[in-house]
């Protein structure tokens, strides 16, 4: 079969004009970057805001990611596409832009595969509408102009010691997770310790998708904590007049971007915060506007129902016009294999036993789904070395809990790889059985938030906290902000903190190791285990495989 990428750079797009047609949205609706991309103006936005419509939403969410591949975003993009072109209803899909990081680094990015892909998919995965380098600047030139205030008058006495912002660069960086600035005279700033996040995981990354109007953006930057003083109080990016300038920087970014799956499906590709240390989803802007433009509105959770499925629950849902009418949980059989076995390497073998030992995995995820009283469906992503009899136990396992299951081959066979499980998913949003229910009460102290979490999502029998967590939680309280939403940052291999234990653990302490307020996201960001804003690069990166042709060609991507 052909890589992700000649498929891809093979099937011609169409103008993205016409796309735009099909969801009522013309010429002057759209902010054209050249023939196959392009941002929704403010008229276009206000205009479908109006509307009173709003489709289906469908959340896709899966297992925890093996090194076998579970998926997720390749059956987003398929079922769209069948829903779209099988089933002919409007439908449009938003996801998250990849982090062009680790693009670089580990294979695998955002946009598909197979026969169920976005294009432009080099562009996508790479600078894109160059919103990915308007928050890079945008976190650095925030980290410049503080830095420049403590340089100049500091007339807050501003601690350069207790600076919570980082700088931001979207390359899987190791040597920069911790650095020294201003290093050599005064001349150069005042010295002091610093540190680099990927831009995916900067608290600006999350404002952009959840600011819902440039007021809001504007508002949330302000509120952004950046420190403390010498004299312990906090300063907000407000009280240094730096939220205009840094607003305007993210203006154009915040207009989401339009592009096409290669059967023509319009997909709205804006804002990408990873699910790991982030919360995991597309913008709202996105989100929103494709509720009012079609009928079936697809979007993902990164990573598991621990993850992006229960931030999505939890946090996202509360931002958006509708909350989700049905969720889909991926799962393949090989990833299942591997939840027993823990090695890749008889994973084309047939294994039923290892596959009903496995299923455990599957079993948690798509109860925490059902746990937030949306219906939910679970979609076998159909791999070649699959046999009939693991695809039929794994079926009747599911099926053996009330949850249905349809076997989907949309990798292989694009829209036509899942009729039925299109019409399947249909049926269960338009079941009016979708309640949405939340794992804990907006008025929950931050330690009872985490708590429910790790018990009721995780299966943690104990939260255990650092000294330094305690501290901050003190701090929490005393700036009144210990009632947030909380963004727990966790591996995404495991339930628990700890990435060796697979399957469903139970019985285990989650360990929380600090506590970090994102005063502009409104939300608290609790770090546990071993979890890390800044990834590095593997001994082989995928880099050493990316190349370009002297016509412009890349060539390696996926
Ligand atoms: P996720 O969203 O879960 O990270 P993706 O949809 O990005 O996963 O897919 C990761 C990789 O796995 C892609 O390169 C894709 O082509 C591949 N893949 C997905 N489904 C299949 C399948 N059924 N058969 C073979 N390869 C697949």
């Amino acid at each position: 079969m052909k890589s992700d990428i000649q498929i891809a750079q093979e099937t011609k797009e169409l103008p993205i004009t016409e796309i735009a047609s099909h969801v009522g949205l013309n010429q002057d609706d759209l902010e054209l970057y050249g023939y196959d991309k392009a941002k929704i103006n403010w008229k276009a936005i206000k205009k479908a805001r109006q509307n009173k419509h709003l489709g289906k939403l469908i959340l896709v969410t899966s297992i925890s990611p093996t090194p076998a591949g579970e998926g997720k975003s390749t059956i987003t993009i398929g079922l769209g596409d069948a829903i779209n072109n099988q089933l002919h209803k409007k439908t449009m899909i938003a996801l998250r832009e990849p982090s062009m990081g680790p693009v670089f680094g580990l294979k695998g990015g955002a946009t598909g595969g197979g026969m169920a892909q976005i294009i432009p998919m080099e562009d996508i995965n790479l600078h894109f509408t160059g919103d990915m380098h308007a928050l890079t600047a945008a976190i650095d030139t925030l980290a410049a102009l503080v830095d420049n205030y403590i340089y100049q008058d500091n007339e807050l006495n501003l601690d350069p010691d207790r600076i919570l912002l980082k700088r931001g660069i979207d390359v899987n960086d190791r040597a920069l997770r911790k650095i020294t600035v201003g290093e050599g005279s005064k001349f150069n700033g005042i010295e002091h310790n610093s540190s680099f996040a990927i831009t995916v995981a900067n608290e600006l990354m999350a404002i952009l998708c959840l600011a819902t109007d440039i007021d809001d953006l504007k508002a949330r930057i302000g509120d952004i904590l950046v420190g403390y003083t010498k004299e312990d109080k906090p300063v907000y990016v407000k009280e240094l007049g730096f939220e205009g300038a840094i607003a305007a920087l993210l203006s154009t970014a915040l207009k989401p971007n339009l592009v096409q799956t290669l059967e023509h499906t319009p997909a709205l590709v804006h804002g990408g915060p990873f699910a790991n240390i982030a919360h995991g989803a597309n913008s709202v802007m996105a989100t929103n506007l494709a509720l009012h433009l079609s009928d079936y509105t697809l979007t993902e959770a990164g990573f598991g129902s621990d993850l992006g499925g229960q931030k999505f629950m939890d946090f996202v849902s509360k931002h958006l016009d509708k909350t989700p009418d049905a969720s889909v949980v991926v799962a393949t059989v090989r990833a299942l294999k591997y939840q027993s076995l823990k090695s890749t390497d008889d994973l084309d073998e047939e294994n039923l036993d290892a596959l009903r030992d496995g299923f455990k995995n599957l079993e948690r995820h798509m109860n925490n789904m059902r746990s937030y009283n949306v219906p939910v469906i679970v979609l076998i992503n159909r791999f070649t070395t699959d046999t009939d009899a693991e695809l039929d136990l794994l079926k009747q396992l599911v099926e053996a809990q009330d949850i249905q299951a349809e076997i989907v081959n949309y990798h292989d066979a694009g829209s036509k790889g899942g009729i039925e499980a299109a019409q399947a998913v249909v049926d269960l949003a338009d079941s009016g059985k979708a309640h949405l229910t939340s794992t804990y009460n907006e008025d929950d102290d931050v330690k009872t938030k985490i708590e429910k979490v790790a018990r009721h999502i995780y299966h943690a029998s104990n939260v255990e906290y650092s000294e330094k967590a305690e501290k901050q939680i003190k701090e929490l309280e005393t700036l009144r902000k210990d009632k947030l939403p909380v963004i727990i940052a966790k591996t995404q291999y495991s339930f628990s903190d700890d990435k060796k234990q697979l399957g469903a653990p139970t019985d285990f302490t989650l360990h929380v190791k600090g506590i970090n307020l994102k005063n502009g996201a409104h939300f608290i960001v609790v770090t546990t285990g071993h979890v890390l804003d800044m990834p590095g690069l593997p001994k082989h990166p995928a880099a050493l495989d990316i190349d370009v042709d002297n016509d412009g060609k890349i060539s390696g991507l996926f």
